[in-house]
This record gives structure tokens, sequence and C-alpha cells, in this order.
């Protein structure tokens, strides 16, 4: 990026908009721009960030439209802290519905296909109802099954026949372990794409990580991995080439920086920062997710030039200390989902009295002082370079703890 450059003309409009609507960057910007049709992206990197914290406690400051033109109100998932709220307008819902049909389009859903989705529509969740909107744009259909009942997901599959599932990537095990249980077919349902959200399925060389590989390895289907978070209303995809979620340019401005705020290379890890495109209701500058991942420019193999980003490598906020080792949740995630025989598992982070960090690990009962307890801590020794405390519990309390009823996505990890 050439500093001289002046800004693409659609953040232009998004800084226009912003110094004329929203209360927090009337304020925060206040004398920092001589001349917005002018900016160049030395000014553009003189803005200050954006941190969550300023959005949980300034929330209605972001407000940049009467309450009364409202249509929807979410919130963020709770992963960081508290839940903040994202307002949206109307001209916001027909975005979010573009941003999921360009988004459904990538992963090859098309007019005419039929998706089941196993994630919640309510509780103010932003992807239930950007999934809703975009299949209506797509002209697909769908189903709305929501989260967990196995059961009752699988009838659905077998009676509705859709081509397309949304899940959680940990979810789907749960599925696999339904379907081997009780004599259903993975290799003849009509399931062939899924559509993966809220945990990695691939590793830094952009093949299937180990929960990836668990699915796929029972159950032939194409993954397809998403990015994204409530305060960007917008979700990077895979296309089917698979290196990379992309971009949507229309929708969102990129920025991966390092600590010290300047722009990563090609294929370096840095803190993914963004700028809304054409919202109206939360518009937000320079916004830091605290999410760390790569970011690859080289033209896809798909033809697109946008930039695409690598799996989350892990949040800001969740790095673990422990024993000397700095450890990101999805390292442990990968011993973990990789062994069969552990169907479900919980990672619980505490402080010592010297406030170290602590690393439990809740495992099933029948596990406890088996071959499989062995491997395990094998596996952690060579992979942590230390080995976390085990708690065994009987595999329904796990679950319980996992899969929290008031909760939208599996609890995999606790802070405590
Ligand atoms: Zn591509």
């Amino acid at each position: 990026m050439q500093t001289q450059q002046l800004v693409p003309k659609a953040l232009k409009q998004t800084l226009t908009y912003v110094l004329q609507n929203s209360s927090f960057y009337k304020k925060t910007l206040n004398g920092l721009i001589d001349n917005v049709e002018d900016i160049s992206f030395s000014e553009w990197k003189k803005i200050p960030f954006t941190h969550k914290d300023d959005i949980s406690e300034n929330n209605l400051d972001f407000l940049a439209v009467p309450m009364s033109e409202i249509a929807d109100m979410v919130t963020t998932s709770g992963t960081m802290g508290d839940p903040v709220t994202i307002y949206l307008s109307r001209s916001d819902l027909k975005r979010l519905a573009i941003n999921e049909r360009d988004s459904l389009s990538l992963a090859g859903v098309k007019e005419g296909d039929l998706v089941q989705l196993t994630t919640t529509m309510d509780r103010q969740f932003m992807a239930g109802i950007a999934y809703y909107l975009g299949i209506q744009e797509l002209k697909a259909g769908i189903i709305r099954i929501g989260p967990g009942l196995p059961e009752l997901q699988w009838s659905s599959i077998l009676k509705y026949k859709p081509r397309v599932l949304i899940a959680v990537p940990s979810f789907i095990l749960i599925l696999i372990d339904y379907a081997k249980k009780n004599g259903i077919d993975l290799a003849a349902n009509s399931v062939e794409t899924i559509v993966c959200i809220g945990e990695s399925i691939r590793d830094d060389e952009f093949n299937l990580n180990v929960l990836g590989q668990r699915i796929t390895n029972d159950w032939e289907v194409n993954l397809y991995s998403t990015y994204a978070c409530t305060e960007m209303a917008t979700a990077f995809t895979e296309c089917h080439a698979q290196q990379g979620c992309h971009l949507n340019e229309n929708l969102l401005f990129l920025e991966v920086l390092d600590e010290d705020g300047i722009e990563v290379g090609d294929g370096e890890e840095g803190e993914i920062v963004i700028t809304t495109i054409a919202t109206t209701g939360t518009p937000l500058v320079r916004y830091k997710t605290g999410d760390i991942a790569k970011r690859f420019t080289q033209k896809c193999s798909c033809g697109s030039t946008s930039p695409r980003l690598g799996p989350i490598v892990g949040r800001k906020n969740q790095m673990i200390k422990f024993k000397g080792t700095t450890i990101f949740p999805q390292t442990i995630y990968d011993i973990f989902d990789v062994i069969e025989e552990v169907i479900c598992f919980k990672v619980i982070v505490s402080k010592d009295e010297l406030h170290n960090d602590l690393i439990t690990i809740l495992l099933q009962k029948e596990l406890i002082d088996t071959s499989i307890h062995k491997t395990i801590i094998e596996k952690c020794q060579s992979r942590l370079k230390v080995i976390p405390s085990f708690k065994f519990e009987p595999l329904e309390t796990i679950q319980a703890q996992v899969y929290k009823k008031n909760l939208r996505k599996p609890e995999k990890i606790v802070f405590i």
C-alpha cells in the first residue's frame, strides 16, 4: 500500500458518513482529518483504532441512525468479554443478505439448493439471520433446525435431502457419532457440502486440520471455512480453491497489522483490523478484532484478486502463558480433536496464586488410566511441551458444559 496514495472512494464514504452521523467518531476523529476527499493512506494510518471496549463502554454513541430506523439488534458472542450490541438498519439487513449470498456462492451454494441450518437464528445471533437472508437472496431453500438435536438433524436430512449444511465443525462430529450409533449410512445421504462456522478446519498450509480430517475420514463431504465476527457484519469465505477465506471488498476494508500497527507482509501473521463499508446502523472505522491470522494477496487460482485470510491462529486475549510457554487454544484442540475416543472435551484456564495460567482438561471418565490417557499425556508433552491437569467426568456432564443452552457456539474453553 503506497502511503501517499488516496484511500478508496468507499472508505471516504464511510469516513464522511461517520463524521456526520456517529457521535463516537465525531468526537474521536475531530480535527484529525483535514479533508476527507483528499485523505491519503498515511493520514488514514493516523486514525486511532476502535477497540471492543470502546463499543461496550459507549455503545449508543456508535448508533448512527435514529433508533426508530433500527430493524434488528444483534449481539456479539461474548467470546471476548461482555457481549456488545450492534444495531442494524433496514439497509444493513439488505447488505447482510448480499454479504451472505456472496459468501455462500463462493462455497458453491446456488439457486435451487436446499440448506439445513444447524445454528440458532434467535438469541440475537447475527450469523443465523444472515444465513436466512442470504439463502433467500440466493433463491435457495432453508431448513431451520437450529442447534443441537442430532436425532432431529438426521431425520430432517433423510426426509428433505438438503445438499448443504451450515454447522459448527465440532457439532459435525456429534452428528457422525449419532449416525454411527443409529445405523445411518454416512456414505449414502444427500449432504455434499458443509459450510463451517466458528472453528478452524484448516492448518497453516490450508490442508484440513485434525478436526477437518476427523470429519472427512468418516463422512465424504466438502468442507468450506468461513471467518466472521458480528462487528464486521461480513463473512470471509473459501472459494473452491480452498486457499484461504476471501475478503468481500465491496463490504469491508481489511488491514492486517503487527503489534506496532504496521501492515504485515504477505503470508505473515497479524491482527485483523476492519473498516465497514456501506453500513449505516453501527459503522466501524479501524476496528481491532483481536483475531490473528495470515493474509495472502496473490491472485487466487479461482481468478479473484481479493485478499484471503488463513485460519485464525488465535485471539489476542486467549493466549495462554503456561509454565514459560505461550499456547493458543487451537494447539490444544488439535491434540484432542484427533483422538477418536475423545467425544467431547473442555479446556479450563485458571490462575494460580502467583497469577500464572493453569490448564485443566475435562475428559470423559471412561478414559482414565487407559492407553488413550497415556497417549494424550505423550501428545501434550510433545506438542505443548508441558502436561496440563486432567479431570475426568461423565460424558453428559462435559457435553452440558460445552453445549450450553444459553450459548450460541460450543464453549470449548473457559478462562476463570
Ligand atoms: Zn479463490
